[in-house]
């Protein structure tokens, strides 16, 4: 079956980060979509119960969607640790504490690798996109890496000194921005998106 395409008009963020919903309305301008956050219509913010991105993505957008009535896109994201049974998977935001320290917290999953020489690792971000009838479509993307001990890199954000991808031999922190965004989970994810539910000419509907 064929995804329900964006009709084009109004479209909330489900996100109450700035740069988040900035750079989402950059991405989406070309396809007509006119973003508003979460956070300008005062929405308020789901608790994260869902046990997997996309759960927690398709959550957000419904509740962001239902609300709002109007549709609604929301991303979950963040870092699985294969030795580590896929943490911090859902937690990745959380493990940084409220002062959201990510030295610390790349510094805990060093220490819980302990020696194993397995170092394999993966971004996953998953987007949801909500109408208000309670339809849903997900999309997720993933990369590939290892992860590398100390850190490497100023560039980027959350665990990016310590991720390097697949077939590189940089870190995604040592890379420039426009590299990391051709490649990255996130990147997939939103080509996919585009691809299913968004026309190029701002010809949605
Ligand atoms: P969210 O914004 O609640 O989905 O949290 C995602 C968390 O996963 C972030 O706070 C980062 O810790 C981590 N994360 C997700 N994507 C990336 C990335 O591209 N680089 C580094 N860390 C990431």
């Amino acid at each position: 079956m064929s995804a329900r395409p964006f009709a084009g008009g109004r479209l909330v963020i489900a996100s109450h980060n700035a740069g988040k919903v900035r750079e989402i309305g950059e991405l989406l301008a070309p396809f007509g979509a006119e973003v508003v956050s979460a956070g300008a219509l005062g929405l308020p913010e789901p608790e994260e119960t869902g046990s997997t991105f996309a759960e927690n993505a398709e959550l957000k957008a419904l509740a962001a969607a239902r609300a709002a009535g109007l549709p609604a896109l929301a991303d979950d994201s963040g870092l699985a640790v294969d030795v580590l049974m896929g943490a911090p998977g859902i937690y990745s935001a959380r493990w940084a504490g409220p002062a959201k320290d990510f030295g610390h917290a790349m510094k805990k999953i060093q220490e819980q690798m302990g020696e194993d020489s397995n170092r394999a690792a993966q971004f996953v971000c998953a987007l949801a996109l909500a109408w208000p009838d309670g339809h849903v479509e997900t999309f997720e993307g993933t990369i590939e890496g290892v992860l590398v001990w100390p850190p490497r890199g100023d560039k980027g954000f959350g665990y990016d000194p310590m991720f390097q991808p697949n077939g590189h031999s940089v870190t995604f922190a040592e890379m420039p921005a426009a590299h990391k965004h051709a490649i990255s989970h996130r990147a997939e994810a939103f080509h996919k998106l585009v691809a299913a539910c968004f026309r190029p000419d701002g010809a949605n509907g």
